[in-house]
């Protein structure tokens, strides 16, 4: 299956994305880990990245459509991914179609997470993300670490993404309403959208957003 996520930040993508990748046995995909990894690595990309994720802008479509498509052409992308974080506009929406078309490929579902702004930024500001790997997410009071300040997946340090910052939460809420959100009607006209509310504990959003996939595959 090939599957975009989308939603504010904060509405639960990254962690639906890693329970949902492994229930459908494809890899999770998301160009803010991707860019979050170079930072570390302090790649040159990593730098340039870096200056547009503090200020809460997206990063130049050139640059981030050259990772993503890199990304996606790995071996065990070959059969289907679940992209979160991208498309981000309608461009990268319009790049991501031709490199479908290129391939003879086509996506499946854009699933869509509701969630309330009130709730998305309560869930932005308790966030602490693994400084080994930012797929490991947690929130200091709906899903807490064991041990404070440690990640439970692999021991790593727990910290708050300077982009959580709640000036840079605001205008990334503004970026997504502005740029992103037309997405969701690009991939309407497509007959492509699957919405669900993503409030709720996180494993009932799992199996809700499995049954609104399996549906919508079925009415196929
Ligand atoms: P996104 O990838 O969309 O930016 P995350 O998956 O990082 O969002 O989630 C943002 C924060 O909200 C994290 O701290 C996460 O632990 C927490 N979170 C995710 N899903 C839920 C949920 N269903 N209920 C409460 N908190 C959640
Ligand atoms: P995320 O981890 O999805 O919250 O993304 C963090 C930041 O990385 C965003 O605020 C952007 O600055 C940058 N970013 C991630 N994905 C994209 C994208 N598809 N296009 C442009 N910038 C992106």
């Amino acid at each position: 299956m090939r599957i975009v996520l989308v939603g504010p930040p904060g509405a639960g993508k990254g962690t639906q994305a890693v329970r949902l990748s492994e229930e459908l046995r494809i890899p999770h995909i998301s160009t803010g880990d991707l860019f979050r990894a170079n930072i570390s690595q302090q790649t040159e990309l990593g730098k340039l990245a870096k200056s547009y994720m503090d200020a809460g802008n997206l990063v130049p479509d050139e640059v981030t459509i050259a990772m993503a498509e890199d990304r996606m052409g790995q071996p065990d992308a070959e059969n289907g991914f679940l992209l979160d974080g991208f498309p981000r506009n309608v461009s990268q929406a319009e790049a991501l179609d031709e490199l479908l078309e290129n391939e003879n490929v086509t996506l499946d579902a854009v699933l869509d997470l509701e969630v309330p702004e009130d709730e998305v930024v309560k869930r932005i500001a308790g966030r602490r993300t693994c400084r080994n790997k930012s797929e490991h997410v947690f929130h200091v009071t709906y899903s807490p670490p064991k041990k404070e300040g440690v990640c439970d997946v692999c021991g790593g340090e727990l910290y708050q993404r300077d982009d959580d910052s709640e000036g840079t939460v605001r205008k990334r809420l503004e970026v997504y309403h502005t740029q992103t959100e037309p997405i969701i009607d690009y991939y309407k006209a497509q007959g492509l959208v699957v919405t669900i509310s993503a409030l709720g504990p996180v494993d009932e959003i799992t199996q809700r957003a499995l049954g609104a996939l399996k549906r919508d595959e079925d009415a196929k």
